[in-house]
Formats: C-alpha cells, structure tokens, sequence
C-alpha cells in the first residue's frame, strides 16, 4: 500500500474514449487486487474515437462492439466526461492533482505526408478527413470534397484506403441504409465519381488490406474491381517470399486480386481499379491549382538487410487523370502537451505502456495504451491485449508503491474544477440520451442511427 494511499482505492483518468481507453477501464475494473474509479475524459462530447468516426458506416457489426462499452461504462465508480479536451480545458498539472494513475489513449489523429510536390492543391486530401466527414465527425463536417470530378486515386492499398474507396463506390441504396451523415449520403448520391485508383508502392503480396475488405470490393453493387495482369503475377522474390511465408492468407489474397484481372468486359456504372508497384511522385494541377493528373512512377522489389521486400523506384512513368487524391498511408499520433512524444514514430515514448522521459526515466503513475503507444495497426480487438500489457505494467507498480502522489484527496473537487473550466460537458447518462435520440430518428428511417453532428445539438440533446 501506498502512503498516498491507505484504502487501496485508486483514482484513474483516461485520457480519450476509444476502444483502448475502454479496454483499459475493463482490465483495471476487473482487478480483483485494488478498487479503482475512472474517470475517462474525451474532447469530444460523445465515446468512443474511431468506433464512432473512423469505422466506416456499412460495417455497423465490427460498430456494436460498443455495447461491451456500455457495459464497461455501468462499473460503479466510472465516470465519463465529454467535450473537456486535455490541453485546452484541463492540463497534466491538474490531472496529477487528483489522479494516482493517468492513462493516455487519444490514438493517432492525423495522417503522414507524402512530401512530393501538389500534395496542397485543391482536391488532394487525407484519408483521414474524408473517412471523419462521412462518419459525422463535429470537427469535419464542414469539409468539401469535389466529388463532381469523374476519378480519384486513394494513395495506400490499407484496410482505410478500402473503406475510402468503398464509400467512393458505393450506391445510394448501398448508403442510405447505413448510420452514415445525412449530409454527406446527399453529397455521395451525387457523385459523379466513376473510377477509382487504390495505389499500391509494393506488390499484392505486400499490400496491408485483409481479404474479407478486399473480397466485399469485389461483390460492390455498381462497381466492377479491377487489377493488372502483369502487376498481380509475381516476380520470382515475391514467389520465394510467398512459399516461405506462414501466413495462409496471403496465397489467398493474391488468387481474389488475380481473379479480377483485366475484368473489363463488367457492366457495372463505376471502375475501381486496385494498381501495385505504382509510387506517386507528383500530383499536378491546372491554373486554378485544381488536381488535374497524379504522376506516378513504377517501382520494383528488392529484398532489404532485414529481408523484407521493398519498393524502389525505376525511370518509368505513368499519369493518371484524376480529380481528386486521398492520402491513406497510415495515421500519426499528436503529440500531447508536457508528455514526452517521439515524433518520428507518432508515438509517446514509452516502454510496455509506461511513459519514460527523455532520459529514459518513467514518469510515475503515467501511462499509454492504444496507437498513441504502439502506433496505427490492428484492429479494435488489438487494443484489448495491448491496454493489458499497460495495466499489467500499473498494477506491477501499485504493488511496488509506485502511483503518482496526489495532492487533493477529495474527489468532488474535480467536478468542481471541470465546472469552472467548462460548463457543457457531458456524462454517460447523458451520451445514453443523445444515443437513444439517435436511435430513435435512425429507426424511423430504418438505419442504424441518424448522427448529430454539431458539438451544441449533441450537448443539448445530453441535457434534453
Ligand atoms: P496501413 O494498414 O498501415 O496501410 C498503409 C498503406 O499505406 C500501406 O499500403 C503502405 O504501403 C502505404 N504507404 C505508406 N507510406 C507510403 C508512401 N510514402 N507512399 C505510398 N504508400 C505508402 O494503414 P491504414 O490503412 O491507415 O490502417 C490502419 C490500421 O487500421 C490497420 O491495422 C488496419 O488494418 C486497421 N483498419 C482495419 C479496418 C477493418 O478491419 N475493416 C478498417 C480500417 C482500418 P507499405 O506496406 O508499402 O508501407
């Protein structure tokens, strides 16, 4: 036991509500050891991250994974408190006041560059932003996407670069059905968009998509797949890599991409072509910076020092006419104000959840979990192992009297503070309200849920 803490009840803040914040209350609720309250704080008024805003509106099974959530959340002594930002309404000074344990689980919230030359003209785009406004994201909902243009490259052949390229392709009908923003289904009835480009650097035994996503591609309603002949056969150190490999998918993969091959003779209305060993070098516009063409250049394997193949660039060329480019090379974390942050790899610095400065020394009672800690990969489900790994780390350090030393033992004074600082936040009582409206308007509609998707309505809907 601590001297800080006499009853073996702790006090924990989770900073963000996605699934690895969840997963963390789980685990620490289930401890049998120590008693713990927590109190999970997101800037945005409603849980949940990219379960709510990343997940694409057509997969609402992988969605109902928040009602383990819900569940997580009707622990005695969890508390949630929604629209107070770390950084902006409350600071780690605050926070160390209070808590004995503060967990960080705010993702990674941003994409990386290519850094070629037109990645700022208009049309060319994150990934990430799109995937936001279709979900209703209150930050993105005022984002334009020119979707009068007839073609679009998605950058990256990942599991985001499908959803991106599904939503492209898909019908009203396909749509209309789905929780996505009503605002957004208005704009995607119109689209005029009616060839997509996914653009892979390496070869398909490369590419990171699983083959249950690659595979929905291929049964899309109105659009028809295609892949190339001569970039999904394979050269002889893929071929070596294949036979080698352990992963039984991967065979798999390459029949579902060779299946699609030179399938032009489909009549469906939009063509969605998955394109590999392509690496874009230049996206060009015309004179009123408007995307007109994406240049790419063609790479080929080699095998590197750790025997990975990798791409390298040949002195061949090819353009595509497109209209718009989405970026979808994998998130980035943000760093965080006074947390020790390693930048190039988007993460907190940290070893198995604990977060070590840049001497190396950990910051008692602080911790990470999620793609803040590990970086953007996995699906949900990976959060649940990896939040475990941290709470393991916190409960090795209870046991060895390690917790951050508190100053304020009385816990109403926390909700005094928040008071101060901000007024309109909300509870989990009162997320049940907005989820339960909704709902509602969702079933009147026969869909999943219609989103409020302004900040102010959510909170009024809450307090409703
Ligand atoms: P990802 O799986 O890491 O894919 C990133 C893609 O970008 C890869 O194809 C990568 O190619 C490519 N790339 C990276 N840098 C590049 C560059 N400079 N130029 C060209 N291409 C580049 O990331 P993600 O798609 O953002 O997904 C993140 C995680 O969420 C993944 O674990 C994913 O499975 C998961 N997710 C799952 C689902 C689902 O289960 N349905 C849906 C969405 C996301 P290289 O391989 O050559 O680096």
């Amino acid at each position: 036991m601590n001297q800080n803490n006499i009853t073996n009840n702790y006090r924990v803040s989770i900073i963000g509500s996605g699934p690895a914040g969840f997963y963390a209350a789980d685990h620490l609720f289930k401890n049998k050891e120590y008693n713990f309250s927590i109190d999970m704080y997101d800037r945005l008024p409603t849980p949940f991250g990219l379960v709510r805003s990343g997940v694409a509106p057509d997969h609402q099974k992988i969605k109902s994974v928040t009602r383990v959530f819900d569940k997580i959340a009707q622990n005695e002594g969890f508390r949630f408190f929604g629209n107070i930002e770390f950084g902006k309404d409350l600071f780690l000074e605050d926070i160390k006041k209070y808590y004995h344990i503060i967990i960080f689980a705010t993702g990674a919230q941003t994409v990386r560059k290519m850094n070629i030359p037109g990645e700022e003209l208009n049309g060319s785009h994150t990934a990430s932003e799109f995937v936001a406004w279709y979900n209703g994201h209150p930050d993105y909902k005022d984002r334009t996407f020119d979707l009068d243009k007839e073609s679009a490259a998605i950058i990256g052949v990942g599991n985001v670069a499908v959803d991106v390229a599904r939503i492209l392709c898909r019908t009203k009908d396909e749509l209309s059905l789905t929780d996505i923003a009503e605002y957004a289904l208005e704009k995607l009835e119109k689209s005029n968009v009616k060839r997509v480009y996914m653009i892979g650097r390496r070869g398909p035994a490369q590419a990171a998509f699983t083959n249950p996503e690659l595979k929905e591609l291929g049964n899309l309603e109105d659009a028809d797949l295609i892949t190339l002949k001569n970039e999904t056969e394979l050269d002889n150190l893929t071929r070596e890599f294949v036979e080698n490999s352990t992963d039984k998918t991967l065979t798999r993969k390459i029949e579902i991409l060779q299946d699609h091959n030179e399938n032009y003779s489909g009549t469906k209305n939009k063509k969605l072509f998955i394109r590999f060993l392509l690496s874009p070098v230049e996206i060009i516009g015309d004179e009123n910076n408007n995307i007109t063409k994406i240049k790419l250049c063609k790479n080929e394997l080699y095998k590197s020092d750790d025997g990975s193949l990798r791409s390298k660039q040949t002195d061949q060329f090819e353009e595509l006419d497109v209209g718009l480019v989405f970026r979808s090379i994998g998130y980035h974390g943000v760093a965080l104000s006074d947390i020790p942050f390693n930048d190039n790899w988007g993460v907190i610095s940290n070893d198995k959840g604990k977060i070590i400065d840049e001497n190396n020394n950990f910051l008692p009672g602080h911790y990470v979990t999620g793609w803040v800690k590990r970086g953007p990969t996995g699906v949900i489900g990976t959060n649940k192992a990896d939040s475990g790994e941290t709470v393991k780390s916190i409960i090795d350090d209870i046991t060895n009297y390690i917790v951050n030393k508190i100053q304020d033992t009385d816990i109403k004074n926390i909700e005094k503070l928040i008071n101060q600082r901000k007024k309109d936040y909300l509870s989990y009582e009162e997320w049940l309200k907005v989820d339960k409206i909704e709902t509602e308007k969702g079933a009147e509609k026969g869909k999943p849920r219609v989103k409020f998707t302004e900040i102010e309505e959510i909170i009024k809907a809450g307090k409703s």
